[in-house]
């Protein structure tokens, strides 16, 4: 039992393992100009997706990177949930990630797996792929899209006025833009720059990892001790191992070196396996924090700038990427005019509440994983209610990111929840309907006989579909004869064309008067 807790609990912090292909440097497009309509600061995850949304939508954007070239020096978060996979499938690039790593059922709260193998999707399943993999293969899919990322630039500060923001570079220039956002990561310099709040709990445990070479083969796997949990795990080179190391005490400034994890390693273990050679050593707590706020004025904040916490149940890089999915078309209509700025206020009342219950879920995944036997009685109660079908859906739901519902009041039970990827039946043959986003567009999707009219600009596809519709947890929802579907894949109406709501939302979400 407890064996299994402790790998549960230092999963998400020690990845799985799985058989990669060596990494190719990725080649970004780089350029100078001094007006955009949209900076972003930081190409991690959230600012490259970020910056594809963007581009996609024909918005003149340019991302500024810190780092001079994309590669990662440590192979941080382990993989992709499968509403990640889902979007990623929604712009036509989910192939590209799948072929390099390993799925497998990865949810999990504390010592319990929450498979989601029975859900309606064409992703039942997550993704093992190091962040290192998968920001090489996004800087790849980006530089194809030429998105344009500066590199080796800061972001060092901004002033923002009625009319745009000043953004300033490390390299003295200023760039122009009518937003900035910051996708700059949990130090965020736009969120501080904004003064934005960042309230939320300190740490109450702190590790240390590292990725080491080792002169002796290490305890593979989890070990937990009355200071903590701790573990090494292989990495796919045979030669590495990725370690995490409870620390004493939390609070230890500076950045922790080779000397000190070798300590760390001997008062745990009683040897430090001669670790030699780190290509990364890091620390991370479970410090959890929110920006009170996603926008102030022309400035928006994404990822990590926006959220921080404990990395157990692999949240992190998941949920930034899926905030950029949300942000970007909406930036994109706001930038082009057609739609007002309110828009962007939907950005924060959608995406804040899915990271605030990211943070409860870590809280709780921290005091579950920790080595007194009240924790441990308090996991294993929990655990037998996640056994049970019921809440083992609802967990896996949320962990996966499938259950996600943006408010959007009454209707049909599609209403803001995801388009499941059905496969249609057009006048050119078989479609899946997510090839119909590849471009980031929205769409209305006609499956009735009743004629929507013209809805132009938007997308309108007339399909036949006789499957049935089923939802991730929610299960059997009725068929509806039409459904609008937002660029980010969630349903901003659904019914029959007749219905006057069709029109009311055509107008709010997309700017469509006619
Ligand atoms: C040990 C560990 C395990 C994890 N495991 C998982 C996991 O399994 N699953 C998961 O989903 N998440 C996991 N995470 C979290 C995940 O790594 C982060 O949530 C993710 O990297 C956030 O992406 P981001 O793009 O928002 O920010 P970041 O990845 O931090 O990227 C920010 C970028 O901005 C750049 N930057 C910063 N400041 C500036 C500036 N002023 N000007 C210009 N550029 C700047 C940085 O160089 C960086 O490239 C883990 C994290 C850790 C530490």
């Amino acid at each position: 039992m407890t064996g299994a807790r402790n790998q549960a609990i230092g999963r998400a912090a020690l990845g799985p393992s799985t058989a990669l292909r060596a990494p190719r440097a990725g080649l970004i497009h780089a350029a100078v100009m001094s007006e955009r309509a949209v900076v972003i600061a930081g190409a991690g995850p959230t600012g490259m997706m970020l910056g594809a949304e963007l581009t996609l939508a024909g918005v003149d954007v340019a991302v500024v990177e810190r780092r001079p070239t994309p590669e990662l020096d440590g192979s941080r978060a382990g993989g992709l949930h499968a509403r990640t996979i889902e979007v990623l499938d929604q712009r036509g690039v989910a192939g590209r990630f799948l072929s390099q790593g390993k799925t497998m059922q990865v949810a999990g709260f504390a010592l319990n797996p929450l498979d989601v193998s029975d859900f309606p999707t064409r992703h039942p399943y997550g993704l093992a792929l190091w962040q290192k993999h998968i920001e090489r293969i996004m800087a790849e899919w980006v530089t194809e899209l030429k998105v344009p990322i500066l590199r080796g630039l800061d972001v060092t500060g901004f002033t923002q006025d009625d009319r745009g923001v000043a953004v300033s570079l490390s390299d003295g220039q200023t760039l122009r833009a009518q937003y900035l956002v910051g996708c700059d990561g949990g130090r965020s310099v736009v969120r501080k720059g904004a003064g934005i709040d960042f309230p939320g709990w300190d740490a109450t445990v702190s590790h240390v990892i590292a990725e080491v070479e080792y002169a002796q083969e290490p305890a593979w796997g989890m070990k937990q001790d009355a200071r903590g949990n701790h573990g090494f795990a292989k990495l796919e080179d045979g030669r590495h191992a990725r370690v995490m190391v409870t620390e004493e005490r939390v609070g230890q400034t500076g950045e922790p070196t080779l000397e000190y994890l070798r300590e760390l390693l001997t008062k745990v273990f009683g040897t430090d396996y001669g670790v030699h050679s780190p290509v990364w050593i890091s620390r991370f707590t479970d410090m959890a924090r929110q920006a009170a706020s996603y926008r102030a004025g022309r400035v928006l904040l994404a990822g990590d700038a926006a959220h921080v916490h404990y990395p157990a149940g692999g949240q992190g890089l998941n949920i930034g990427v899926q905030d950029a999915v949300n942000l970007g078309w909406k930036l994109a209509q706001v930038v082009k005019g057609t739609s007002p700025e309110s828009l962007l206020d939907t950005y924060h009342s959608e995406r804040h509440p899915i990271a605030a219950r990211v943070l409860r879920m870590t809280l709780a995944a921290v005091a579950a994983g920790r080595p007194d036997d009240r924790s441990k009685a308090l996991t294993e109660m929990v655990g037998e209610l996640l056994r049970m079908n019921e809440p083992r859906k609802r967990w896996a739901g949320m962990m996966s990111g499938l259950d996600v519902r943006y408010e959007l009041g009454e209707g049909h039970p599609l209403l803001g929840r995801r388009m499941p990827d059905l496969e249609v039946l057009t006048a050119e043959g078989p479609r899946r309907v997510y090839t119909f986003l590849h471009r980031a567009t929205p769409l209305l999707l006609n499956l009735g006989e009743a004629s929507p009219g013209d809805v132009s600009p938007v997308q309108r596809v007339d399909a036949k579909y006789g499957g049935a519709w089923e939802l991730p947890v929610i299960g059997a929802v009725p068929a509806p004869a039409a459904v609008l579907i937002r660029p980010d894949g969630y349903v901003a109406w659904a019914g029959e064309p007749s219905d006057p709501k069709l029109r009311e939302a055509l107008r709010t979400w997309f700017g469509v008067t006619g």
